[in-house]
């Protein structure tokens, strides 16, 4: 498949690449890695007028110890997140799911920003414009209906981010700038929740950093990610945990889901039934349990919904079990 005709823009600093933004609106799309954008683009999915590449930003290409915690520019590819000692350091589930996210080769050229600002993903939508033609239009590209749950009136595409998860049990904060100012938000406020548009930025918005919070008590965390093939893949259940640890027991956790909803899902339930608790096997059965009540996959990514929604409760228990140990 070939990629549609665009124009490339090639700003030298953020500055002129958030005026270019600013010019061009709806029209551009930023590319970093392009791991996901270009594939999108040759299945004809996006057709953007100008693609604004923002490779050579090396202002955007860091990770630091900031006063407050850990920052990584958005430029930052993931194997420099794997291979970071910093980062192996602080926070070591990060790069533990970073070392998850498809293969080797795609881990040197994907970034943080571009990972965390994945599209969600349907079988109905990622495929070529000459297998989507032979069926109507869905609610993702501009129809009225859902070819995987007849009948609704929204679209349930999958958001399958593996870093999302773990950053928001991390309480992590993203920056977003656009022309003229910069402001931060907690990572989940990034996620609408809505497949047909599942990122919280405007055109001319883009996320240039991602800010982690230095914990202040002993914590451990763990992501744990089904998929078909150990060496790439998308997961079909993502899970993770990290407990903050009074002693034996636990002073606060958080359980975040990926791949089951349109954005990642926060499991406050099981995060309140732990707090106070020794995470010992019941705690963390009824964690588990309530992780298992609140996803509800359809049949839009492989696999089955039920199957995907039996191992969100193992998933779960194994990576609470897990941050729990660390800890
Ligand atoms: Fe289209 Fe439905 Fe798939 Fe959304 S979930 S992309 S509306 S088929």
């Amino acid at each position: 498949m070939r990629l549609p005709k665009f124009e490339h823009l090639q700003p030298g600093s953020l500055e002129e690449a958030l005026d270019l933004l600013s010019e061009y609106g709806e029209e551009a799309k930023v590319i970093a890695g392009g791991t996901d954008l270009l594939v999108s683009m040759k299945q004809r999915l996006l057709t953007p007028k100008y693609l604004l590449n923002l490779k050579s930003l090396a202002e955007l290409d860091f990770i630091e110890e900031g006063k407050e915690g850990l920052r990584i520019g958005a430029l930052t590819r993931l194997t420099n997140i794997i291979k970071s000692p910093l980062v192996r350091e602080k926070f070591p589930v990060l790069a533990q799911a970073a070392s998850y996210v498809s293969a080797p080769p795609l881990q040197n050229m994907g970034t943080l920003g571009g990972n965390l600002c994945l599209n969600t993903r349907c079988f109905f939508y990622n495929q070529s414009q000459f297998w989507r033609q032979a069926r109507p239009l869905c609610f993702k590209t501009g129809g009225e209906m859902c070819h995987v749950v007849r009948g609704s009136d929204h679209c349930y595409s999958v958001y399958q981010g593996d870093l999302a998860p773990v950053l928001i049990a991390l309480e992590a904060r993203v920056k977003l700038a656009k022309k003229g100012g910069e402001w931060v938000v907690p990572l989940l406020d990034l996620y609408t929740g809505r497949g047909e548009e599942p990122i919280a930025l405007e055109a001319g918005e883009i996320l240039t950093e991602v800010e982690i919070p230095t914990p202040t008590i002993p914590w451990g965390g763990d992501y744990q990610k089904l998929r078909y093939r150990g060496a790439m893949d998308f997961p079909l259940v993502g899970v993770a945990a990290v407990l903050s640890l009074n002693g034996e027991s636990c002073a606060g956790a958080k359980v975040v889901l990926t791949a089951v909803a349109s954005a990642p899902v926060m499991v406050e339930e099981a995060c309140k039934l732990l707090e106070g608790q020794r995470p010992d096997e019941e705690a963390i059965a009824k964690a588990a349990e309530a992780a298992y009540e609140v996803a509800h996959p359809v049949a839009n990514i492989g696999s089955t919904p039920l199957y995907r929604k039996k191992m969100v409760r193992v998933m779960t228990k194994r990576a609470i079990a897990n941050a729990g140990g660390r800890g």
